[in-house]
């Protein structure tokens, strides 16, 4: 496979923590995806996809646990 972004050839199966939102919360899911080397550009299947909306339907739904870690902040205006 070639990384359509640098055209690097070095794009390799590795296991990232995709962020993905829920509600005013920012939930880290560990998922392998195949990941450029060169550029780090992350490309999903329809099946990762897929896996990650199911996650966030049932953290939205309370069925599926999750812990914090931290918290999620924002600074409160334009700098
Ligand atoms: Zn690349």
């Amino acid at each position: 496979m070639k990384c359509v972004i640098c055209s690097g050839e070095d794009v390799k199966e590795k296991e990232v923590e995709e962020e993905i939102r829920v509600g005013n919360d920012i939930v880290l899911v560990p998922v392998k995806v195949m990941v450029c080397m060169s550029c780090g550009e992350r490309y999903y299947d329809r099946r990762t996809m897929k896996r990650l909306e199911e996650v966030e339907d049932k953290i939205e739904k309370k069925r599926l646990e999750v812990e914090p870690i931290g918290k999620v902040l924002k600074v409160a205006g334009i700098i």
